[in-house]
């Protein structure tokens, strides 16, 4: 079988559609003039340390970049803090009084937490955490559910200079040991449960597992989040601590806090194990904080008036970066939710936007086709005039989807950002700008200011516009992360190895338009291969969503004696649509036409749902193995392992496996 030498990702799908910008928004909007990309690219250095000068710094830096490829450190010599910056700077203006936090439980309960209360409990949390013996450069876990305490702890490990290390509250006992042992920990931070769809979720029982084979955890501080009466847990003397009794032991309201180089470690967070074991990713403090800060406000456009609801888990970077440290170095309000988009009801996400007159919602494109999935009844009921920005990160945002959000969500008015980034780029790197690009749906369109990505082919040459090839980073930037935790030589050889150690290599593929604009094509592991052209995913699953029938699609190639692979599609309907064999053939005949012939799925299996991770990504490699009949990759990172199961069994009994 011949392979495409030059090792190009061939781009296939059309989309003619555009949303310039909305002049009304453009003339309030945070970024409204073009010269800052000019800026940023005259003069990079320059440019970030104007950007850095809005922040508050102990100690200004002597240097802006040492770059040492692959080796890069940022604002060196300076000194910071980045809870001073995300809370105490907030309270010495008027913004003491204004709410920094708005939690909404799952059950509907709230807290408000004004800038001056938030700053009370964060300085209270980290006294609590220096008197159970954690210091500077000590790491601690968090295996909390969605609760204000989550975003206070990492604040307060922030402020005493000990990195913090979230693990999302969805994972199983195995995960988190393992995760606990690669970063070393001493304290772990937990809850006596959370609720998912009003059952408790057992979080102290899975620690208390985990804890079994964690030799470097000292005390264990459980916050009560669902009580004893509904869910008695089990203290271990001597280790385990309520946060109430901790934090009431605690004399003093106020922590000074560390003046931290900005290369000081702020975290390690797992990435998501889309496509492999997961990498304890880290974050430097000063770098961070920057691109944190300045991509929400460019991006995000938050202003003093905005409610401001990402829709993420603080077990993952969005929600560190876009729920946390972002929002509250702009003294923003940051709306925290801890349950579900469909529970009680599938109308959740809207009856919160219309009650708390949300103003710049931050989502996924998984959320968006659920909600497409589960018909728009939903939406209506609801009044959402008060939504003025519409974002989306996580996976590539069909075309069909983009639409449907911008319809039937923003009502036309609300101009969308469709943000790439990764866990390992710490912040936004490619996206528009809401009151200056010109949107077209299905691509994250341009790099932000000082972000230089291009599109190279095998060889490491850029390609010409109009061809895919591989993602990379040409220049390093403030936020990116500094290695993988305890593993310098996997950070090398994983990301600064293909192209040399000046390139990073992102593991997406991408095409750029003659515009310049960037369109992501899936992952690299996940290309496909067919009769010697090299196919991403996202355009042939774009292709299937743009059926009315088709609520979300995954697309893997299988081998095929004739053409290397052949294209297999899983696909999930919208509700109330009857899955037959000719809706296949429609499918079929659908891809063809809006692709070509070579995309066609050869073929093509409906289930009611797709292998996610708990991030709630496509995992299109466990689907593979399914097709393969091999056995399962790691599946530790998987939402809901029945869900693989089913589809295999219905694989194997349909005789599509043959
Ligand atoms: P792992 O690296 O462990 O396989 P992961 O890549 O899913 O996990 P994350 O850092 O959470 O871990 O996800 C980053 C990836 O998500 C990107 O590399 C890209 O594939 C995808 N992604 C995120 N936002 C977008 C977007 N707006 N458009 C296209 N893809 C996106
Ligand atoms: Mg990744």
């Amino acid at each position: 079988m011949s392979v495409d030498p030059t090792g190009t990702i061939e781009g296939l799908l059309v989309e003619s559609r555009r949303y310039p910008p909305n002049p009304e928004f453009a003339a309030s909007a945070n970024v409204n003039d073009p010269e800052i990309y000019q800026r940023a690219s005259d003069d990079p250095e320059g440019f970030w340390a104007s950007v850095a000068a809005e922040l508050d710094w102990d100690q200004k830096w002597d240097t802006v970049l040492e770059w040492d490829p692959p080796k890069v450190s940022w604002f060196n010599g300076g000194k910071l803090n980045v809870s001073y910056n995300c809370v105490d700077r907030h309270v010495k203006t008027w913004r003491k009084t204004k709410a920094a936090i708005i939690w909404e439980g799952e059950a509907g309960e709230e807290r408000i937490l004004t800038y001056q209360e938030l700053y009370r409990e964060v300085n209270r949390t980290a006294l609590m955490l220096k008197s159970l013996g954690v210091a500077k450069g000590d790491r601690v876990a968090v295996y909390l559910p969605m609760i204000p305490e989550l975003a206070i702890i990492l604040l307060a490990c922030a402020r005493i200079g000990a990195p913090h290390s979230v693990v999302f509250g969805g994972f199983s006992p195995d995960s988190l040991s393992d995760r606990i042992n690669d970063c070393g920990a001493k304290v772990l931070v937990t809850a006596d449960g959370g609720f998912r769809r009003g059952a408790v979720v057992a979080l102290k029982e899975n620690a208390d597992k985990a804890l079994e084979d964690t030799p470097t955890i000292e005390h264990v501080v459980v916050v009560q989040r669902v009580g004893a009466e509904k869910h008695p847990v089990e203290m271990k003397k001597g280790r385990d601590i309520w946060w109430h009794d901790a934090m009431a032991a605690v004399s003093g309201n106020y922590c000074a806090p560390e003046s931290l180089d900005a290369e000081h470690p702020l975290y390690i967070l797992y990435t998501s194990g889309t496509t492999g074991k997961p990498k304890g990713v880290l974050h430097t403090t000063g770098g961070y904080l920057v691109g944190a800060y300045a991509t929400s406000k460019w991006v995000l456009d938050l202003k003093d008036d905005d409610i401001y609801w990402c829709t993420a888990d603080i077990g993952w970077v969005t929600g560190h970066s876009y729920i946390v440290y972002g929002p509250l170095a702009n003294g923003a309000t940051s709306v925290m939710f801890e349950g579900t988009p469909d529970y009680p009801d599938r109308d959740r996400f809207w009856d919160i936007i219309e009650r708390r007159a949300i103003t710049v919602l931050y989502t996924a494109p998984t959320a968006i086709r659920a909600c497409m999935r589960w018909g728009t009844e939903h939406v209506e009921k609801h009044d959402l005039s008060s939504l003025r920005l519409l974002g989306t990160v996580g996976e590539p945002i069909n075309p069909e989807a983009w639409i449907w959000y911008n319809d039937h969500i923003g009502h036309g008015k609300c101009p969308i950002v469709d943000t790439w980034w990764q866990t390992e780029t710490g912040a936004i790197m490619i996206s528009g700008l809401p009151g200056l690009t010109t949107m077209k749906p299905g691509s994250a369109t341009v790099p932000l200011p000082g972000i230089v990505p291009d599109i190279v082919d095998e060889q490491g040459n850029s390609v010409p516009d109009g061809q895919g090839g591989y993602l990379v980073m040409r220049r390093p930037w403030p936020s990116m992360f500094r290695t993988i935790w305890g593993d310098w030589d996997r950070y090398v050889s994983t990301y600064f190895s293909k192209y040399g150690p000046n390139v990073y290599v992102t593991g997406d593929g991408a095409k750029r338009d003659d515009e310049g604009y960037i369109w992501l094509m899936g992952r690299v592991d996940d290309v496909l291969n067919v009769a010697g052209h090299r196919l991403g995913t996202m355009e042939i699953e774009s292709a299937l969503v743009s059926h009315p029938s088709v609520a979300e699609a995954a697309v893997i190639g299988v081998s095929d004696e004739l053409k290397g692979q052949a294209v297999a599609a899983f696909v999930t309907p919208r509700l109330g649509v009857d899955a037959n064999d000719a809706l296949v053939n429609e499918l079929r005949a659908h891809v063809s036409e809006k692709i070509g012939p070579i995309a066609r799925p050869d073929r093509i299996f409906f289930t009611a749902e797709l292998p996610k991770t708990r991030s709630a990504k496509i995992m299109r490699r466990l689907l593979r193995d399914v097709a393969e009949g091999r056995v399962m990759g790691d599946t530790t990172t998987l939402t809901d392992p029945t869900v693989l199961e089913e589809i295999k069994k219905q694989y194997e009994d349909t005789g599509a496996a043959e």
